[in-house]
């Protein structure tokens, strides 16, 4: 079996400093501190194609985590919290074609050696390379993301064989994620899901102003996070 290839990413965990906010108050929806949610501001986007996030039910880091806010942000966006789900229509609570859905994988260094200049690469279930790029991205239905740390995705990975009907997309943002110091990101590149999903959903559906909307959003409470870290 394949393993994921998948960098190590999203949860490096925040800086000491942005830790030290999580005993703020807590906004129910995005559990991000109330004095940095953007919830109010965001209005969820409608979008065709199909989003399911899957989080590791061992949460470790609250503070900065964009699993909730990416399924707020996206009306259709589907939420599962735990390990193990029997088939792609289960965990979606739908049925669905996994040859039509494709599982995130962010490596832009990779993204880059299979295709130059792609922002998405698309690769079939036992990680090749589909020869018509453009026609199999124009195929693709819907996509998971695994949220959590690198163990916690290769975890989720490895409990859901059904994953390799499913097709891969590999990532490669042409700029970095915006978390820059709150984060320790052990890669410079490393997205959060809600950027990984904003990315993904622009390019497959041609639509980048998705991408420009929520990344505002995502750099409104990130300029947040700042300023309740100066005036702690
Ligand atoms: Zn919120």
């Amino acid at each position: 079996m394949p393993r994921p290839r998948q960098a190590a990413r999203f949860r490096a965990g925040p800086h000491p400093r942005v830790a030290a906010l999580g005993a703020l108050a807590a906004c129910a929806e995005c559990q991000q501190p109330e004095t940095v949610c953007v919830c109010k501001e965001l209005a969820p986007l409608a979008h065709r194609i199909a989003i399911l996030i899957l989080q590791h039910p061992q949460e470790q880091d609250r503070l900065l985590a964009t699993a909730r806010l990416t399924a707020r942000a996206f009306a259709g966006a589907v939420l599962k919290i735990g390990l193990s789900w029997r088939s792609l229509a289960q965990a979606l609570g739908r049925p669905a074609e996994p040859r039509r859905w494709a599982v995130l994988y962010l490596g832009s260094d990779k993204a880059e050696a299979l295709a130059k200049d792609r922002e998405l690469v698309l690769l079939d279930g036992k990680g090749k390379l589909l020869p018509d790029q453009p026609a199999a991205l124009a195929g693709i239905q819907g996509i998971v993301l695994l949220d959590g740390s690198w163990s916690q995705a290769k975890a989720l990975w490895w409990r859901n064989p059904w994953m390799l009907k499913c097709r891969r997309l590999v990532l490669g943002p042409k700029s970095a994620s915006r978390f820059g110091k709150l984060r320790r990101e052990p890669r410079r590149d490393a997205l959060s899901t809600l950027e990984a999903a904003a990315l993904a959903v622009a390019r497959l559906e041609g639509r980048p102003e998705i991408e420009a909307a929520l990344g505002t959003s995502f750099q409104t409470m990130l300029d947040r996070y700042e300023a309740a870290l100066k005036a702690q």
